[in-house]
């Protein structure tokens, strides 16, 4: 973008250039001699502008793409905040769920495994383990750790 002003500056410094040798002109030959050069100075303007004009609408698109990362990437913190680093009674360890009465959601734990590399995999329980139906990590629960959701499922959190 930075390039195109300059360029666009540079054009209209050209323009101004050659419309200050017309008005100094010493006769109306002179000054109709120019005018094909200030012709091509006024499209080289024209050009220019357009091309600051397309600069412009990339950047806007580029910096409303990174505003809508930018609100994915808060929104997946948020939601990775909703979960603490747990230790099962058999030393397993998961993420479990900050369950708050305003939630309403169903306790449950998170593969580890699967929330470092930013999936949300619901750990499920199978018999006296708990299974993440993405990476298939299976840790022993004896009964003890949080209800698993039945819901179940796998979330990308873009991160
Ligand atoms: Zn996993």
């Amino acid at each position: 973008m930075l390039a195109e002003i300059t360029a666009a500056l540079g054009a209209i410094k050209t323009g101004s250039d050659i419309a200050r040798e017309m008005a100094a002109a010493h006769s109306l030959d002179e000054t109709r001699g120019k005018a094909p050069e200030l012709y091509g100075a006024m499209a080289e303007i024209q050009h220019r502008l357009a091309a600051m004009q397309l600069a412009y609408a990339a950047l806007l698109e580029e910096r409303d793409g990174l505003a809508r990362e930018v609100e994915e990437i808060r929104q997946a913190r948020m939601e990775r905040e909703r979960y603490v680093l747990h230790q099962l009674p058999q030393g397993g360890l998961v993420y479990r769920f900050k369950a708050s009465r305003e939630s309403g959601a169903v306790p449950h734990d998170l593969c580890v495994h699967c929330y470092e590399g930013g999936v949300k995999s619901i750990l499920q329980p199978n018999g006296s383990h708990l299974v993440c139906p993405t990476c298939k990590t299976k840790l022993r629960s004896k009964g003890s750790a949080a209800v698993a959701s039945r819901r179940g499922g796998v979330c990308v959190w873009t991160l």
